[in-house]
């Protein structure tokens, strides 16, 4: 069976408040960006945990009807990526159990690296799974730990799991969250009108009008109930490694880790990528909506003026997720268009955050071109995507990436651009917080990964999972 490497996800949930539901459905909502696949909530009354999953947009799945059927003062959701193969409504979250201890929910942004040969042994102890999903096997380590609490039977399964995760449980009457060592994923503490708030990112809590407390750190556990939050630290301590690649592409601009606007790491890297790969030109444009920021910062910098010479149609899904190369292909002309206007006659500077097999830029510049530019020069405002992650971002196996089999001259000549320049690691560090502090993952541009794991069962796994996966005819 396959198993989910690619677990790109948001989480949301409220503890203490008496249209909880509604809230995590507001929560989903401003996470959308993080899953598009699936969306689920599980609430609790006190006593009876109720839940609702299915696949598509938060917007279409909950309606009045169905969150006055997920009543309580206490409720976590979930949104998940659409990636190739494995779309199925077994592997939305919450996933929702019973056991010894009664109702357990729990969602999960992350991805395990040991969780195929965990759930290999439980299965040869006996243990049967429903989804593919790496959470589930924490589920059943929790389910079969010893510890009479809760949170040690918690602590005790993710003691034994490796990789990335950051988790809302929910119990009858408990909200716990938590974040692995690393602190890979983001997680932050939100208040809002008489309860606790957990969320992937911040933004979510300006919809609800809540209060930004503070990041969960690397390694902690919250537990949100009656009494309030307790913190615990109870891992080893390791090194910080938040991903990089939040600030590049994932985390929404208007969310803030460790003091800073994500829009603002962003403009900082558009003003670095203008200092290290300037060229002469008349306009500076940027791909929507996720080169804007950099292209405003690379514009500030340089001087040269910003112009919106393409725009995005909304109503279209990222092109990054469809399967096919042809439909891919399709899918830029779907979602951009270019500006006659403002391009014509124009040496253009277009700046994207990232390029991962190079479809879209190529499309992008053709369409740049045919808009009547004298010269297109490409200017990527994060360093070459080298390597595939194996910790929750959604990126094709390695020979599928551009800049891993290509030289940047090469991946120039294919873009058929003028020129072509990335932001060197050294510079993209400079422009997160801490300021070229060891402190994140940046191994899809270095190689470095932080857990270390067997890395052609990872490619095969990763392959693997993007067949549909393997259906049991039943009769
Ligand atoms: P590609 O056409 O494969 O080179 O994809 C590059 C585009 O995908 C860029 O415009 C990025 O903004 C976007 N992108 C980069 N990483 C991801 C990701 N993990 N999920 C979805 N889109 C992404």
């Amino acid at each position: 069976m396959a198993f989910e490497l690619r677990e790109e996800c948001g989480i949301f949930g409220v503890f203490g408040h008496p249209e909880s539901s509604k809230l995590t459905y507001l929560g989903l909502h401003a996470l959308q960006h993080r899953g598009q696949e699936s969306a689920g909530i599980a609430s609790s009354d006190g006593e009876c945990i109720f839940f609702h999953k299915e696949m598509g947009l938060v917007a279409d799945i909950f309606d009045e009807e169905t969150l006055e059927k997920l009543p309580g003062h206490l409720a976590i959701g979930h949104v998940r990526y659409s990636t190739t193969g494995t779309s199925e409504l077994k592997n939305a979250q919450p996933i929702v159990v019973d056991f010894e201890q009664g109702s357990l929910a729990v969602a999960h942004n992350g991805n395990l690296v040991n969780a195929h040969v965990l759930r290999r042994e439980l299965e040869r102890e006996g243990s049967i799974f429903q989804s593919s999903m790496d959470t589930e096997v924490i589920v059943h380590l929790i389910a079969r730990s010893k510890e009479e609490l809760l949170e040690n039977r918690i602590v005790d399964a993710l003691e034994k799991v490796k990789g990335a995760y950051s988790l809302i449980f929910l119990t009858s009457d408990r909200m716990i969250g938590v974040r692995d060592p690393h602190g890979f994923r983001p997680l932050v503490l939100g208040k809002v009108k008489n309860g606790w708030v957990l969320s992937s990112e911040s933004c979510a809590l300006d919809l609800i009008e809540g209060e930004l407390v503070r990041e969960v750190d690397p390694g902690e556990m919250v537990i949100i109930d009656e009494r309030g939050v307790t913190s615990v630290r109870p891992f080893l301590p390791a090194p910080q490694r938040f991903c990089i690649f939040e600030f590049v592409y994932f985390s929404r601009p208007d969310s803030i880790f460790m003091g800073t606007s994500v829009y603002n790491i962003r403009k900082e890297m558009g003003r670095q990528l203008a200092r290290e790969q300037g060229v002469d030109a008349d306009i500076v444009i940027p791909v929507p909506d996720s080169g804007l920021p950099a292209a405003l910062g690379y514009s500030e910098e340089s001087g040269i003026p910003f112009m919106m010479g393409l725009i995005r149609n909304h109503y279209v899904g990222r092109t990054f997720i469809e399967p096919q190369q042809s439909i891919r292909h399709f899918g830029v002309k779907l979602k951009l268009n270019a500006i006659r206007d403002v391009i014509q006659g124009k040496r253009v500077i277009v700046i994207d955050d990232s390029i991962v097999r190079g479809t879209t830029g190529r499309k992008i510049i053709k369409m740049i071109r045919a808009a009547g530019a004298k010269e297109v020069h490409f200017r990527i405002s994060s360093p070459p995507t080298e390597y595939p992650c194996y910790y929750g971002i959604d990126t094709p196996i390695r020979r599928d990436l551009i800049a891993a089999t290509h030289s940047i001259e090469e991946i120039n000549r294919y873009l058929t651009s003028d020129t072509l320049g990335y932001l060197s690691v050294r510079g993209l560090h400079r422009c997160c917080p801490g300021q070229g502090a060891d402190i994140y993952c940046d191994a899809c541009f270095t190689g470095k990964y932080p857990v270390t794991f067997d890395f052609a069962e990872q490619e095969q796994l990763h392959l693997f999972r993007s067949q549909p996966s393997v259906k049991i005819k039943t009769r």
